[in-house]
This record gives C-alpha cells, structure tokens and sequence, in this order.
C-alpha cells in the first residue's frame, strides 16, 4: 500500500476514473466521459497487472483524503475528487497558500447530505487559500469548462447561509458552462 492512499481503502466496484477522466499519456489515451475498453462494469481493469504508468500512479482524492468519508466513493456520492497541481495561471484573482489545490467535478445529482458536506468541505478550502476548481461531467468526448472557486466564493466563508447560496449559484452557472469536442494533444 502507498504511504500517500487512505490505508484500508479500496476502490471496490468503483471505476469512475477509468471514464470520466481524460488520459492523454504517450503510453495510453482516453477521451473523457468514455469507458476505457479495458474495463469491464462491475469487474474493473482487465490488465490490471500490466496497466500502463499513467494508471498505476493515478488515484483520486477519495483515496487520498481520510477526512473523506466512505460514502465520499465517488460512484456513490457523484463527485470525483482530484488533487491537483494548478499554475499560477489559475490562480488569477488570489493568492494561494499552496501550489496543489483540489478539482472537483460533479458526476450528477448530488444529495442533500453531500451538499452540504461538499459545502464545509468547499468553505474550509477558500478559508484557508487552498484552490479549488469546480466542473461539471460533460458528454462522452467533451468537456466542460471549469471554474476556480476562490476568487468568487472568498467574500462567503463566514456567513454560511450566505456561503450555501453563493455555492449553488456556482453550481448551476458550472452545469450550464458550455462542453467542446475535445482533441487530444
Ligand atoms: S475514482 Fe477513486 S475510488 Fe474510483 S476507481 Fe478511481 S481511484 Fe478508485
Ligand atoms: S487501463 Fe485499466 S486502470 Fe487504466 S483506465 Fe483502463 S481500465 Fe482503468
């Protein structure tokens, strides 16, 4: 087990990133929102043994983040959690207190219990710096745009009723930011 996962943590029949994610590795490409062909539903990597490097190093938050809880999966909650290295570049508007921020992409409906779970988690992210980039799942082969939270959400973290409502502003302008075809590099 690597030092850096959740121990006792496992992906179970979970398979959320080998289809929503974009793998574009010299070794391996994936569009997003496409099922790997190497994955079978419910059974998972069918060269698990043999997967190239791009999988084998890849996990998400939920594997990562204790804080986390079990029902956090992401094929149970609908929000897929990824630890990111963001440039300064998307930083524009804030200064952050570190240089790896969370991207966290909406898979569908979420429940109330994750709303606002997903809310504290959001709040405690702006209040401390940490940047985090919300995006919502776009059609097979395309993605959406996303947007940093920071800079929109930083005036909130204290007012909670007021931070909730900022949040599901946000929400409903990421579900209608517009999806392109996209094309590997
Ligand atoms: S999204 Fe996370 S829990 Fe699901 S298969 Fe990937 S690493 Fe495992
Ligand atoms: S090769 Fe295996 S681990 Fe990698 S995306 Fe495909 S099914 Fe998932």
């Amino acid at each position: 087990m690597r030092a850096d996962l959740v121990p006792h943590r496992d992906c179970g029949p979970c398979n959320v990133c080998c289809k929503v994610p974009i793998i574009d590795a010299p070794e391996m490409k994936k569009m997003p929102g496409v099922l790997c062909p190497n994955c079978v539903a419910g059974v998972g990597c069918q060269i698990y043994e043999t997967r190239p490097e791009v999988c084998r190093e890849h996990y998400c938050g939920w594997r990562h983040l204790a804080l986390l809880d079990d029902s956090w999966r992401p094929d149970l909650s609908n929000i897929y959690v990824e630890l990111k290295y963001l440039s300064a570049q998307d930083y524009s508007g804030f200064t952050a207190a570190h240089p790896t921020g969370l991207r966290i992409t909406l898979l569908g409906e979420l429940s109330a219990e994750h709303t606002e779970l997903l809310a504290a988690n959001i709040a405690s992210l702006v209040a401390g710096d940490i940047p985090v980039v919300l995006t919502v799942a776009g059609p097979p082969e395309q993605m959406r745009g996303a947007l940093l939270l920071n800079p929109i959400l930083k005036p909130y973290p204290s007012d909670k009723a007021a931070f909730a409502e900022a949040l599901a502003v946000v929400f409903r302008a990421c579900r209608d930011l517009p999806a392109q075809p996209y094309a590997f590099s």
